[in-house]
């Protein structure tokens, strides 16, 4: 059978079919704060953003919407604007002539399948109308019961619902389409893209990808997670857009994102300088420009590795340059051994801390969020095996966090609620108390 390669048009950015691969991230203002919205849209498409995505909560963020994208017009500034919509199908409508690209997962229009459905060819007749994309985003955290009574909750179940989608979308003669299987643990999000990338081909329509690890967290750890997940799809030619998704401002996300499309669209290369591998066991030599350039470097060149189990351990030897230019040893320093600690735990071969899940927060977000994750890691960090979510807001947070053995939600108000698995257990807690009451559940000193 031939096989199609789909190319999605999102304005003037294509993506897919052989394209370069397209940069894209969130804004996590207030929609409604338009004049704050439009700043930091402006701040990202500087820094290299090429598509950018604003979360749209209700039927009033429409009108919203269409402010902030006349006043980038008037700036010059005509970058695709994705509406991300949770749940509501009439908001999906209603915004998608508005704007260059909805995301939305159908599975959450309805609870009977055959209503969301409907929904979705609604939506789909109104994109076609308009010229506008759609991405169907399935989240690992919240596949919904009909996918789950039918194939579970595992990576194949997320390739299949999203097949499923697809199929709608074949019926109706509509391909400008993306689609994304996003998790926080990066052999689950590997392993579904994987899935559905063979799925596609066999079915015979390829449609683009846009890839990410969502809740990846923040610092070294979410820069680590996120090149592990994105560069082990990128550089076996799967995933046609990506998001870094940090629980930091935007802004920070796009070097990241900038480094993976350079390295696998052939511009750049890695410092890497030798490479013996023994066994199991690999030594590789790096003389590299930065510790930032370093730690993409290595996670790009053995995430994959350690992911499909090819190496069990790895020795990091040579230099990297500090701020001031001046060369230092990867191995005296400690970094080499730390920078391998956070690829084993990014790979989940081996957890020598808390694994913290943390949305990137959006417009939804109820408090701050970069706050309250560093508050909970100021408070955990001595712990290990266990799974904590840090989460923005209450609408999405809890039915977002698979995996976690424990979620922190901002409900808004200064308030958090504190879940254990999907239950949540304290409610109303003082931001102030909350890092303490967490540790007492966690550590058994507090009886749910
Ligand atoms: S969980 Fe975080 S990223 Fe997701 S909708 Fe809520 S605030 Fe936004």
């Amino acid at each position: 059978m031939q096989t199609d390669h789909i190319i999605a048009k999102v304005g003037d950015v294509l993506i897919g079919g052989g394209n370069p691969i397209v940069v894209q991230t969130m804004c996590n203002t207030h929609t409604s704060d338009e004049k704050a919205t439009v700043a930091q849209c402006k701040r990202l498409y500087e820094a290299g953003a090429e598509i950018i995505r604003i979360t749209v909560p209700g039927m009033a963020d429409v009108q919203h919407i269409k402010g902030i994208k006349s006043a980038l017009e008037a700036y010059g500034i005509h970058i695709p604007i994705v509406a991300d919509i949770h749940f509501s199908s009439a908001t999906a409508i209603a915004v998608a002539p508005f704007v260059e690209k909805v995301r939305i997962n159908p599975g959450n229009f309805h609870k009977d399948h055959d209503e969301a459905v409907a929904r979705f060819r609604e939506l789909i007749h109104v994109c076609k109308e308009h010229g506008t994309a759609v991405r169907i985003g399935v989240n690992h955290g919240s596949l919904g019961e009909y996918i789950t009574n039918l194939y579970g909750n595992t990576p194949e179940a997320m390739a299949k619902a999203a097949m499923e989608w697809l199929g709608v979308c074949i019926e109706e003669s509509f391909f400008n389409v993306v689609v994304s299987l996003k998790s926080s643990n990066t052999v689950v999000m590997v392993s579904a893209y994987r899935c559905l990338s063979a799925m596609m081909e066999e079915e015979g329509h390829v449609f683009p990808l846009h890839v990410g690890v969502t809740e990846a967290g923040g610092g070294i750890g979410g820069r680590i997670k996120s090149c592990v997940g994105i560069s082990t799809l990128l550089s076996q030619g799967i995933g046609d857009t990506v998001r870094v998704s940090l629980t930091e401002d935007p802004e920070a996300e796009i070097p990241v994102a900038r480094y993976l499309e350079a390295r696998y669209d052939h511009k750049i290369v890695s410092s890497l300088t030798s490479l013996r591998i023994t066994g199991k066991e690999a030594v590789a030599n790096y003389q590299s420009p930065s510790f930032e350039t370093l730690l993409f470097d290595v996670s790009c060149d053995f995430g994959k590795r350690l992911l499909d189990r090819e190496i069990d351990s790895l020795t990091l030897t040579g230099e990297y340059l500090d701020d001031e230019g001046v060369p230092v040893s990867i191995k005296d320093s400690g970094k080499g051994s730390y920078l391998v600690d956070e690829l084993m735990q990014a790979c989940r071969r081996r957890f020598y801390r808390p694994e913290y899940i943390a949305c990137p927060g959006c417009g939804r977000t109820m408090y701050d969020l970069q706050a309250a994750l560093a508050r909970v890691m100021e408070k955990t960090s001595h712990l290990k095996d266990t799974v904590i979510a840090v989460m923005g807001c209450i609408v999405n947070g809890p039915g977002e966090m698979a995996d976690a053995d424990w979620g922190y939600v901002g409900e808004g108000g200064g308030k958090v609620s504190i879940y254990k698995g999907k239950d949540p257990v304290l409610r109303h807690i003082p931001e102030s108390e909350a890092p303490d009451r967490l540790l007492e559940l966690i550590e058994g000193k507090t009886s749910i």
